[in-house]
């Protein structure tokens, strides 16, 4: 079996044939196109439009469509894999290809595990060919907007965004905000309340529709010039009295309520983008400090024995993220048990915190030029301070989870 010729953002693994093959194409673009090309959606804000037709060109926007519905058929651990590895060269175009492979992942790998009467799995299996077939032969890009500035996307209350029932679909109402893709997707996978005219709103009645770019009453607005993560241009959705038809629903009625009960790796997904920036920041920082950082003098810094410190720490750092990351994604299934639910938690909450300690150490061991905007090293610093701001699996809110569950048998209440 041919070997890896270079250690993925993963580390080492007994990788399946396939899983080395996908490997090595997310290497090949990072390497040739989405590195080079990372500055520039950074300084502009913009969206990287040329890294997904890259992406399209390689087959990866089907990456996780079934092979019987013309896609690559990735399970979710080689999705996390590749997906690492693409975040090890942009994290923009990683973080928003997560939300776009979330909605055919979901749909069909997970959707397989969750619990359907036969007439709801009828249902879905007629309608996922429908969203698996725009993306195979059109291209077609997802979002993945959830929040609202509320409590729903933490899964603390229902979503604000209402769809209330009509012939032949849905009218959709609300406001979506941080929505990553905002102007490049072509379907936005909301996340919204049924609206059953009883003024009850209820989480358990969350629809999963897919709103097409183009409806009537569909609107994007607000600035975004933020910190880190420049290139997911993650405005704010306005749907006001947009009809959806009905095949556009991306999980049949409740069962999205259900899903994220059973499958909550689904959440873990936002994490591999930010495996991937800390290897970046390693990897630049091996580099800077042996004096081998392209267009720079030629200075070597390795000598210093406090440098070769702070670099085994980031290693050290790096491994045990990779151990937990690769560990997590192996035991993903649906149904959990309670020790694999808290090592969950544990590999994310590690990942997004990690990256930025690995980040913050780079900056500080190569030192005042290597932070220079030239340099991929402040990007990458801004970029991995945001992993731990995302719902619904916030550092804060992981720590709220561990502490709890921890401390709490199910039901069981203070008197
Ligand atoms: C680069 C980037 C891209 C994003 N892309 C998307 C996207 O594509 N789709 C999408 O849906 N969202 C996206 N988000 C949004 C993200 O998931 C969060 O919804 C958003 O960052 C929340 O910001 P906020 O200020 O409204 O948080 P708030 O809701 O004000 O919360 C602030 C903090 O308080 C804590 N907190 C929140 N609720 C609770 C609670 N009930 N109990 C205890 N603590 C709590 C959390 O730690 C949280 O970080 C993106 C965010 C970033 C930074």
């Amino acid at each position: 079996m041919p070997q890896l010729g270079f250690t993925p953002a993963v580390g080492d693994h007994a990788f399946t044939p396939k899983q080395r093959e996908l490997l090595s194409v997310a290497r090949e673009l990072g390497t040739t196109k989405f590195a080079p090309r990372a500055a520039k959606w950074d300084e502009e804000a913009s969206f990287p439009f040329a890294n997904y037709d890259d992406l399209r060109g390689a087959g990866f926007l089907a990456l996780c469509v079934p092979k019987e519905h013309g896609g690559l058929g990735a399970d979710y651990a080689t999705y996390m894999m590749v997906a690492a590895e693409i975040g090890r060269y942009c994290g923009a175009t990683a973080l928003t290809y997560n939300m776009h492979i979330c909605s055919t992942m979901w749909t069909g790998v997970l959707a397989d595990g969750i619990p359907m009467t036969e007439a709801q799995r009828a249902e879905h299996a007629k309608r996922r060919e429908l969203h698996f077939a725009r993306v195979v032969n059109d291209g077609a890009i997802y979002a993945q907007p959830f929040s609202e500035g509320s409590a729903a996307a933490a899964g603390r209350a229902p979503f604000g965004t209402t769809a209330r029932k009509v012939d032949g679909g849905w009218v959709v109402n609300g406001r979506k905000i941080f929505a990553s893709l905002s102007g490049a997707a072509d379907y936005y996978g909301v996340l919204c309340t049924e609206d059953k005219g009883d003024q009850h709103p209820d989480a358990r009645d969350t629809l999963y529709l897919a709103v097409p770019a183009k409806s009537e009453g569909f609107s994007i607005s607000g600035e975004w010039d933020p910190l880190g993560m420049r290139g997911t241009v993650s405005r704010n959705l306005l749907f006001k009295d947009v009809f959806v038809a009905d095949d556009e629903q991306l999980m049949p009625r409740g069962v999205y309520f259900k899903g994220a009960q059973t499958w909550p790796a689904m959440f873990f997904t936002l994490a591999p983008t930010y495996l991937g920036i800390a290897n970046a920041a390693y990897d630049f920082t091996v580099q800077y400090l042996r004096g081998e950082v392209p267009g720079e003098p030629p200075v070597k810094r390795r000598m210093y024995p406090t440098k070769q410190v702070a670099v085994a720490q980031m290693r050290i750092q790096l491994e045990q993220m990779r151990a937990i990351f690769l560990r997590a994604v192996m035991e993903a299934k649906p149904n959990p048990s309670r020790d694999e639910r808290m090592r969950l938690y544990a590999a994310h909450y590690t990942v997004m915190e990690g990256a930025n300690d690995i980040a913050r150490l780079a900056i500080r061991t190569c030192g005042g030029q290597s932070m220079m905007k030239h340099l991929p090293l402040e990007r990458l610093y801004r970029d991995s301070r945001c992993g731990s701001l995302m719902l619904p699996w916030t550092a804060e809110l992981v720590l709220d989870r561990m502490g709890r569950e921890a401390l709490y048998e199910p039901g069981e209440k203070d008197e």
